[in-house]
């Protein structure tokens, strides 16, 4: 298997560490060329205006977008507003996942935080709560699960974090920045359905 990292802007080398240690064949991606022969793409945090910037400037948007039709993709923080549908400013979007996000939605007085999520969908995720660690992070406002798309974690107060729809995983959080490598266990079980 063989695992690509948006690798224009933001946390992508913790990303390929973790996949590198889970024994994945881990690779950074900048040119559409380099998405031929990989089995799905993880999108990073960061900062979503510069990495769609950069996605534009390098004539990656097409190619992604195909790619997404086939293969699984996730998308960290930055990556899931990347990959919404609709994200109440005007920046370039990939334009897949049928769900509304909002960006910096913890505002300034809470720039970044830690919570223990309950997540159902990972091995012993009830009893053994996921570490999210949060970082300017987007919310889902809406997610619309006529469409298919699940919520996978929320918050104590119900505020959607994570969602998946088919082979497609967004998480406003940074599973990439703790020791904790459920999510990634997770996205590579998706990556072999
Ligand atoms: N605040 C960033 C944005 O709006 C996302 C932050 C992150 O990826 N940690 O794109």
């Amino acid at each position: 298997m063989k695992i690509g990292v948006l690798a224009l802007q933001g946390a992508f080398i913790e990303h390929i560490k973790i996949l590198r240690r889970l024994g994945i064949e881990a690779v950074e991606v900048r040119l559409p060329e380099q998405l031929d022969g990989l089995d799905a793409l993880i999108i990073p945090g960061g900062e979503s205006t510069t990495i769609s910037k950069l996605a534009v400037k390098y004539g990656l948007m097409e190619p992604l977008h195909k790619f997404a039709a086939e293969k699984p993709l996730w998308g960290t923080c930055a990556g899931m507003i990347f990959m919404a549908k609709k994200v109440g400013e005007d920046q370039p979007l990939l334009n897949l996942m049928d769900i509304v996000v909002e960006r910096n939605a913890f505002g300034r007085q809470v720039d970044s935080f830690e919570a223990d999520l309950a997540v159902p969908a990972l091995s012993n995720g009830q009893a053994l709560p996921f570490p999210a660690v949060f970082i300017r992070a987007p919310i889902l406002l809406e997610a619309n699960e006529e469409a298919g798309v699940e919520i996978v974690a929320q918050l104590e107060d119900g505020t959607a974090v994570a969602a998946r729809q088919g082979h497609w995983l967004v998480t406003s959080f940074h599973p990439e920045l703790t020791d904790d490598d459920r999510f990634h266990r997770y996205f590579l079980e998706m990556i072999k359905k």
